[in-house]
């Protein structure tokens, strides 16, 4: 799939390999398989095939390498954390990511310290822990009549499934415990479940977890009129008497610069990198990394009481594995928080050696808060202070409200009501982790109703002021979401690349109809 002779024309030039871009590649492989189809990555490929989640690496040092192989400017930077989780209280970011090196915080300002990327075929896809949850209340994007209809097929794109850790031990009995709590007065949808996520089975039994490789999916993959380009920085959308004409791309291995011309053009370069691509090539809409928002994350643990132990406990650097089981409290209005609670197979915290870990009797639980939205919060883009690749230095404006505050004492005391009521708690109090630990950065490129100078791109994720250029990714979620966004922001793909099928089929015909009558 991947190569380095770019096409000199292509109908359709995809920036990005995370999930978004991928289902742009798949709908289109699907209801247009006649379009020409070229995608371009930054990073290299890490995995087999390309896009594939690196914990399907069964070797713990290939899997340590495709990690680093991802964090760009961050791979050796004490920044990263090999093996672990980013800490309470530490600028760290976890594997296979990396953060910004400056910029991330204004003086006065809350800022995102721990804001990460990826830079790699299948973005931060392939290092993710794949919840899947439908957004509920105020999360839904309610000018979208068809929500519904593009988050089950973004479901399908993903592979999500709410059985993969049917046999693990404990889950029911967490489940139990945390509906007694929360689930009177709540309605079914709202109730505690398991988990939706993306994974699989494979036939010998094995788990394997979706990337970008899944949502491509073999019609992608067999698609002869479509090409992934890794190592390929794009550094412009190109123009044309105000609409979008192509790429200006630079090959990472020979430092050449290459224009590929394209009737259409999707940015799915992540919540940050979209819009400064955007801002690079001048276009410039007022709301423009604006409407930054991450999900405050507050954490606690606790222990199971009573539990005998099955099985042997796992590794934690290998992330979930057949002990743990994910449940999900899901997001309500009058309580605008979105519960993970997962069980692991080791302590966060050190436990006296005499005490062994029960597999699957700990529970990590995490309430991600929603964002009180403002404009003020925003990336923004230095035209004299080149980054790491060259472009505009981003540099983040962003503080926590009243009301953020007062949404995030409540979830520390929802929290501490979850953690004593499925058993001990490990920790006398819970964290508040720095903000950028969500991972879930939205709004910079919001997708809106109307052109009313508070969006940037329409229902269709098309730029309003430039006809043919596309966004991808969370940025494009107009709402302040706790869940996990990139269902919701794969289900906004669906509807951009259905839109852009229609338009090729429809130009496609057009032409076929020319042909016939000039002949
Ligand atoms: C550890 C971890 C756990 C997570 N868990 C969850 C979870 O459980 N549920 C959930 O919903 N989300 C989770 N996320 C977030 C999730 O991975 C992202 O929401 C998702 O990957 C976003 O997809 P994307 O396609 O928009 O962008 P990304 O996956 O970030 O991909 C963007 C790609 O664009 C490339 N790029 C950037 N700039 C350029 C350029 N100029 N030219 C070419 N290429 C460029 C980047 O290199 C990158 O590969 C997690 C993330 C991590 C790291």
């Amino acid at each position: 799939m991947s190569t380095h002779r770019y096409p000199r024309r292509v109908d359709v030039a995809i920036v990005g390999s995370g999930p978004t871009s991928a289902a742009y590649a798949r709908i289109l492989s699907e209801l247009a398989p006649e379009a020409r189809i070229a995608m371009f990555e930054l990073g290299p490929n890490i995995s087999n095939p390309p896009g594939a989640h690196v914990k399907n690496i069964d070797d713990p040092i290939e899997r340590a390498a495709a990690q680093r192989a991802s964090e760009g400017p961050g791979a050796g930077a004490d920044t990263v954390d090999h093996p672990g989780a980013v800490k309470a209280g530490q600028r760290r970011a976890r594997p296979g990511t990396f953060l910004l090196s400056e910029g991330y915080v204004a003086p006065g300002e809350d800022g995102l310290p721990v804001a990460a990327m990826s830079s790699n075929v299948g973005g931060m896809g392939a290092h993710w822990t794949g919840a899947c949850p439908r957004p509920g209340g105020a999360e839904r994007i309610d000018f979208l009549a068809d929500l519904d209809d593009l988050l089950l097929e973004a479901e399908r794109l993903l592979g999500v499934t709410t059985q993969a850790f049917e046999s693990a031990p404990f889950s029911g009995m967490v489940r139990e415990l945390l509906a007694e709590q929360v689930d009177s007065g709540r309605a079914a949808a709202y109730r505690v479940q398991p988990m939706p996520l993306a994974v699989h089975r494979r036939s010998d039994g094995a788990l394997v977890w979706s990337g970008a490789d899944v949502v491509m999916g073999e019609a992608t993959r067999s698609n002869k009129n479509f090409t992934l380009f890794d190592n390929s920085l794009v550094l412009r959308v190109l123009t044309e008497e105000g609409t979008a004409c192509g790429i200006e791309v630079r090959n990472q291995h020979t430092g050449a610069r290459h224009r590929v011309d394209a009737r259409f053009v999707v940015v799915g370069a992540d919540a940050l990198r979209t819009p400064q691509l955007l801002w690079a090539s001048g276009i410039r809409p007022e709301a423009l990394g604006r409407y930054l928002n991450d999900q405050a994350q507050v954490v606690f643990a606790s222990r199971l009481r009573g539990v005998q132990g099955r099985g042997a406990a796992g590794n934690p650097a290998a992330g979930l594995s057949e002990q743990s089981g994910v449940s999900w409290v899901p997001y309500m209005d009058a309580e605008p928080f979105h519960g993970q609670i997962m069980q692991l197979d080791a302590s966060p915290v050190p436990l006296a050696e005499e005490d062994p870990v029960v597999p699957g009797s700990i529970v990590g639980l995490g309430l991600f808060c929603a964002k009180d939205l403002s404009a003020q919060d925003r990336v923004v883009f230095d035209d004299q202070v080149p980054d790491y690749y060259g472009l505009p230095a981003m540099r983040i404006h962003y503080r926590l409200s009243a009301r953020d505050h007062q949404v995030i004492e409540r979830a520390k005391e929802q929290i501490v009501r979850l953690g004593h009521a499925v058993g001990e708690p490990l920790d006398e109090k819970p964290f508040v982790m720095p903000p950028g630990s969500s991972l879930h950065y939205q709004g910079t490129t919001r997708m809106g109703e109307s052109d009313d100078g508070r969006s940037v791109c329409s229902p269709d994720s098309e730029i309003w002021q430039v006809p043919g250029l596309f966004v991808a990714g969370n940025g494009v979620i107009p709402t302040a979401t706790a869940c996990n966004p990139t269902l919701t922001s794969v289900a906004l793909a669906v509807r951009g690349a259905r839109r852009i099928a229609e338009k090729l089929n429809g130009s496609l015909l057009m032409s076929e109809s020319d042909n016939r009558m000039s002949k």
